[in-house]
């Protein structure tokens, strides 16, 4: 075990000098010693978070509150989330006789590998953020995440589950050791799911047919199986309100939460770093406080201008219908004039794939608004794109299809609109950012 260790460590140390990912250093440690991370010494205190969306933001958000809050953290911010980057770690945090230094270890764990992971170690809190469709072509359907992730839960975890999920508060359905974290009936619920699908049409426990009393978004909401009884919980730690225009969120009836921006996916976030926290022993109070103070890392959102003009770059993710959904919400519910660019240039950082169905599950109805005066479309897959679009009843003449970025950029910055918006992933985040016609990018 030492010398996997030392060799975890110095690996790493080579690694970031050259300035390579965090899973290797941890793969050659697992190559010496495959079961290392059951032979290491873990503090009490251990958390996890899975699930398709959110995972980094809410790690994030515990990491920051704990530190606050005089604790050591271990904690993969790298943003590597399988097994071998979870090994990197934790080992490069141990003593050379393999006892974990921090007072608390926090794991960001891929959803299809977390039933790798805790084989070896299994942590104290488990969090579950939500299931939705997610890279098709590597994940497969939310049914098969569904299954996997239940490989991963072991009747020794405190599991802190989102309630409003049928997919996940399944995972709870008969356990004592659940915190369960949702919304009340908010002002901007829906009566029916507005989204192009619905994962949560049919029971998870048997596969009858789900009722609904209200829907927060998608498939989050208060459901009812007509068939077998499952429905969702009471829960213990709940958005009470919620204040878009004032961009305050409300916990527990009396904890009020500023947001950096208005976005339920990001309110679940926070309120799930909120129950994780104090289950982990940080008093409400306390949490609030350092909450205030967050900034988040993740760059999710950034400002930039182009010809004088403000814009706002959504990072969403290519192959996540969600994660586009809530781009758009912030895009339609700004009463500014806008010109709003959706650029699909390359699809996946990490494989090859041209697979767009995906495109067919966002939600670009909502864009039909009179605010936003013109839609771009960019990239090598603006044609798919421009296909999709002509299904919705966005007027014709709003839209522009612009394979170049540059060109799509100048085109935008010719517009007479207030300001900008540019939805796109990771990787053609990089390409925009890039363009000479972009300036002043912030945070
Ligand atoms: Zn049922």
């Amino acid at each position: 075990m030492r010398s996997a260790i030392a060799l975890c460590k110095t690996a790493n140390k080579i690694g970031s000098l050259a300035g390579r990912g965090s899973s290797m250093p941890g793969s050659l440690a697992l190559r010496l010693c495959p079961d290392i991370l059951s032979r290491i010494k873990l503090p009490e205190t251990v958390i996890a978070v899975t699930g398709s969306n959110g995972k980094t933001s809410t790690v994030e958000m515990i990491a920051h509150i704990l530190t606050e809050n005089g604790l050591s953290v271990a904690w993969n911010k790298a943003g590597s989330n399988q097994t071998e980057g979870v090994a990197t770690c934790l080992l490069c945090d141990c003593t050379p006789n393999g006892r974990v230094r921090s007072d608390v270890v926090l794991i960001e764990s891929d959803e299809r590998f977390a039933r790798h992971t805790f084989r070896f170690f299994h942590p104290k809190y488990y969090v579950i953020t939500n299931l939705y469709r997610d890279q098709m072509t590597r994940n497969g359907h939310p049914e098969w995440a569904h299954r996997v992730i239940r490989e991963s839960i072991y009747d020794d975890m405190h599991l802190i589950l989102n309630a409003d999920d049928p997919q996940i508060a399944d995972y709870g359905f008969g356990r004592d050791k659940v915190t369960w974290f949702g919304a009340d009936h908010l002002d901007e619920d829906t009566e029916t799911n507005t989204t192009r699908y619905n994962d949560g049409a049919f029971c998870p426990a048997c596969g009858g047919r789900m009722e609904y009393e209200y829907f927060h978004y998608n498939h989050a909401g208060k459901y009812r199986c007509t068939e077998c009884g499952f429905h969702r919980p009471d829960t213990d730690v709940t958005i009470t309100d919620a204040d878009y225009d004032a961009q305050q969120i409300t916990i527990n009836g009396k904890y009020k939460v500023h947001l950096p921006f208005s976005n339920i996916a990001y309110c679940y976030n926070t309120l799930a770093a909120f129950a994780a926290c104090e289950k982990a022993g940080v008093a409400p109070e306390k949490i609030i406080e350092a909450m205030e103070g967050f900034i988040s890392h993740s760059k999710r959102v950034e400002s930039f201008r182009v010809n004088g003009k403000p814009g706002y770059l959504l990072v969403s993710k290519h192959e996540n219908s969600v994660a586009y959904d809530r781009a758009i919400e912030t895009a339609a519910r700004d009463k500014r004039t806008s010109s709003v660019m959706v650029i699909v240039d390359e699809i996946s950082r990490k494989y090859f794939t041209s697979e767009t169905s995906w495109i067919w599950d966002i939600d670009f109805e909502k864009l039909n608004v009179p605010q936003v005066k013109q839609i771009i479309l960019a990239g090598l897959y603006c044609w798919d794109l421009d296909t999709r679009f002509e299904v919705t009843d966005i007027p014709k003449d709003r839209i522009v299809v612009c394979e170049d970025l540059g060109e799509a950029a100048r085109i935008m910055g010719g517009s007479d609109t207030e300001c900008f918006y540019v939805m796109t992933c990771f990787v053609d985040q990089i390409k925009f950012r890039a363009l000479r016609e972009v300036e002043e990018i912030g945070e």
